[in-house]
């Protein structure tokens, strides 16, 4: 009898540190709780009626692509935070930007992994979600934080969003972050709604990767911003990849293989087997360290573009700018066309001075060069772009002192 009671102390121990070593997201008990309320739960269905709707036309539609980068406004917030520390918190802020803008686009560097672990899942794709996310820097609505400032991140600081809760109508129109000490790592709504300022909450040590700041240290092993971009999966209507739990439970994406709980730590490619098939471990939507998740699949890509689709109008449009200019004289002094484009890109200078010698640079998302142009010809250009990959790219013009960048979209 001992011996069994040590046996079972021992299981129990082992069955505890293995939950201990997971994640914990709460966006299941977060729905329940919000679906309780009748006019949330009118406005959810009303919302997964559109998605469903649109779905169905992306499946239908003949690349079955998404039809345009969608750019989408964003603000942080940090109601317990210090002003003192705005710079810091602005940098972390940035940090976990930079990762979802890599992470949704799949330009994330440790995507490669995929290269050897996709021979485990030969039915597999990494799927592309096409978004941008920027920290808007304009016209930030009044009554909020009294420190924004118009060119200055919206990052608030100190500001009680929401009293508390989870939304602040003040902040329709963007995508949130709120960052505060949770009981869990992170959660969100299953399919966000701009309209009333939706949420994604983070935990403090998971928010960001680098130092951190006072207060907002990201902790190991959740300390590479992945769990933001798991909750922004759920945002954006992408279920775990167990759904609710158990063999007969699925996360309604085709391409996810169908298993029936989570993983935790570090597992190598297939070698978790669950309902008889290889669990897809490195997926976001899991529960893995974050150093060990890198891909959304091609499925839960569509899935979540067609969310996007239906919910993209609610985002403000004139909350930030994609110029990095600060002369909006050669802005106009020069046109790109076609954009999206396929194999050529032309650029044509109107305004510019003979004699100046212009620089024309192409930069894919993580700023490295792959096009580099010298002209002092006030002429039509053309720049071959069908050896480039498809994705964004940042054209730079260059002219004296001055310069401009224009977004590039790459579509074959
Ligand atoms: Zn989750």
């Amino acid at each position: 009898m001992k011996t069994k009671i040590t046996l079972l102390g021992l299981f129990l121990l082992i069955g505890f540190n293995s939950i201990a070593q997971e994640r914990s997201c709460v966006m299941q008990a977060h729905m329940q709780e919000k679906l309780q309320n009748p006019e949330f739960r009118e406005k959810y269905k009303l919302r997964q009626e559109k998605f469903h709707k649109e779905m169905v036309e992306l499946r239908n539609s003949r690349n079955k692509r998404q039809r345009e980068t969608v750019t989408i406004p964003v603000a942080v917030h940090f109601p317990a935070g210090n002003e003192s520390n705005r710079t810091c918190l602005e940098v972390l802020a940035q940090s976990q930007i930079d990762i979802l803008n890599n992470d949704f686009k799949a330009t994330n560097s440790d995507i490669s992994n995929w290269t050897t672990a996709s021979s485990q899942y030969p039915a597999i794709n990494t799927g592309v979600i096409d978004v941008v996310f920027i920290i808007a820097t304009k016209n930030h609505p009044a009554d909020t934080d009294t420190d924004l400032v118009e060119g200055g991140k919206a990052v608030t600081i100190g500001y009680n969003f929401g009293n508390g809760g989870d939304s602040d109508v003040k902040w329709a129109g963007y995508m949130n972050f709120v960052i505060k000490d949770i009981s869990a790592l992170g959660y969100s709504s299953l399919g966000g709604d701009p309209s009333i300022g939706d949420t994604v909450v983070m935990d403090i040590g998971a928010f960001g990767s680098g130092n951190g700041c006072t207060g907002y240290v990201p902790q190991t092993p959740y300390h590479l911003g992945r769990t933001v971009t798991h909750e922004l999966g759920h945002h954006y209507n992408l279920d775990h990849t167990w759904g609710n739990g158990g063999c007969a439970s699925d996360d309604d994406v085709a391409d996810t293989p169908n298993i029936d709980s989570s993983s935790g730590g570090c597992p190598s490619a297939g070698s978790v087997i669950m309902c008889g098939n290889k669990s897809l471990t490195m997926n976001y939507m899991d529960y893995v360290n974050d150093a060990c998740m890198y891909m959304f699949t091609a499925g839960q890509a569509q899935r979540a573009i067609a969310y996007i689709n239906t919910i993209k109008d609610q985002y403000k449009t004139d909350v930030f700018t994609t110029l990095t200019s600060d002369d909006l004289t050669l802005e106009n002094a020069f046109v790109v066309y076609p954009n999206p484009t396929n194999n050529e890109l032309f650029i044509e200078l109107k305004g510019i001075n003979n004699r100046d010698v212009v620089k024309i640079e192409l930069f894919d998302v993580l700023g490295r060069s792959v096009k580099n142009i010298e002209s002092n010809v006030n002429v039509k250009r053309r720049i071959d772009m069908h050896n480039l990959k498809e994705g964004l790219y940042l054209l730079r013009v260059k002219s004296g002192k001055n310069a401009t960048t224009k977004k590039i979209v790459v579509r074959h």
